[in-house]
């Protein structure tokens, strides 16, 4: 190569740096067609310079969380850092859809990372299903006589209320019924305190064989108990009610080779029209239990 043409290779290399560099190219000592070619040459470290600018700030964008950057550079490169875009938006809504309680979702595209995230939802989904599970059983002790099984004074009070609201509103009618074992110190005091729950486990468990499923009893003090029969007029509140004193008396309840015997009082009564709330129903059935007592014990009395 001449030294004319290195010279001129040194021009060219210096007008192209300051092309590059946006500063003011000198002047070219060249022939037309060397010019026009150099000019091509500028336009195109122009529009390289420009992409590469834009991918720049695309990925500056990105590597500080801006996911919202347009990525408008015509380069490869630029197909995979709006892949990279389109991937993480997609990963920030699988958070919030996991945020929401969907732990359904799985992330299969960011490798290790995936591992990661899919383990730490499958942990999220059990933590909360352990969560909900003892929610139960706490829902369950707080609402149920930890003794019988039965629906506590608290529970049994909601649903009666519940029921009473409810009958009220659609005109439909239910009954109550009051329960209290008979001379039930006596058992106590007889055959110990252990025999006297023996005998309130296996009064329960009779009358639950003989109530429907959708009526509810609940224990509501010692030996005393409640029932009420959703849709369950006066006349079939009675039948329920003696069947339960005759199931009761006939009872054998085995405690260290004992047999204890006992029997049970009952009021019976049923949603009135003036009856202005589930307290109301409920102490009528308590008189009529009080009348079952000074009646001798081991009775049924209807309410008025
Ligand atoms: P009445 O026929 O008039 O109803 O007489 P009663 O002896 O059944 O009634 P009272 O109210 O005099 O006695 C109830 C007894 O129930 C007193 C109490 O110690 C006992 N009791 C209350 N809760 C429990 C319990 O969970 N287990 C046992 N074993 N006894 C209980
Ligand atoms: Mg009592
Ligand atoms: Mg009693």
């Amino acid at each position: 190569m001449e030294h004319k043409d290195i010279e001129r290779l040194d021009r060219i290399s210096a007008h192209l740096h300051a092309l590059l560099h946006n500063e003011q190219p000198g002047v070219l000592d060249l022939t037309g067609q060397q010019e026009d070619e150099i000019c091509q040459v500028g336009e195109f470290v122009n529009t390289l310079t420009e992409a590469l600018s834009a991918l720049t700030n695309a990925a500056h964008h990105l590597s500080i969380g801006d996911m919202d950057v347009p990525i408008i550079a015509k380069l490869p490169a630029c197909h995979h850092l709006k892949n990279l875009q389109a991937t993480l938006r997609h990963l920030t809504w699988q958070t919030g859809q996991i945020a929401k309680g969907d732990f359904s979702q799985r992330v299969e595209f960011l490798g290790e990372f995936s591992h990661s995230f899919n383990w730490m939802v499958e942990q999220l989904e059990a933590y909360r299903q352990r969560i909900l599970g003892q929610n139960r059983e706490l829902e369950r002790l707080a609402s149920t006589d930890s003794l019988t099984g039965v629906y506590n004074r608290r529970s049994f009070m909601a649903f009666a209320t519940k029921e009473f609201l409810r009958s009220r509103r659609y005109s439909h009618i239910f009954s109550a019924i009051q329960m209290d074992i008979d001379h039930f110190k006596k058992i106590n005091d007889t055959h110990g305190h252990a025999a006297g729950d023996e005998v309130l486990k296996a009064f329960t468990a009779n009358c639950l064989e003989v109530l429907r499923e959708s009526d509810v009893l609940g224990r509501i003090g010692g030996e005393e108990f409640s029932i009420i029969l959703p849709e369950t007029d006066l006349a079939g509140a009675l039948i329920v009610a003696e069947r339960f004193r005759q199931t009761i008396a006939d009872l054998k309840v085995y405690v260290d080779e004992q047999i204890v015997h006992f029997t049970v009082s009952i009021g019976v009564t049923n949603l009135r029209q003036d009856d202005t709330g589930i307290e109301a129903v409920l102490r009528r059935a308590d008189e009529a239990l009080y009348l079952a007592k000074n009646g001798g014990r081991n009775k049924v009395v209807s309410a008025g």
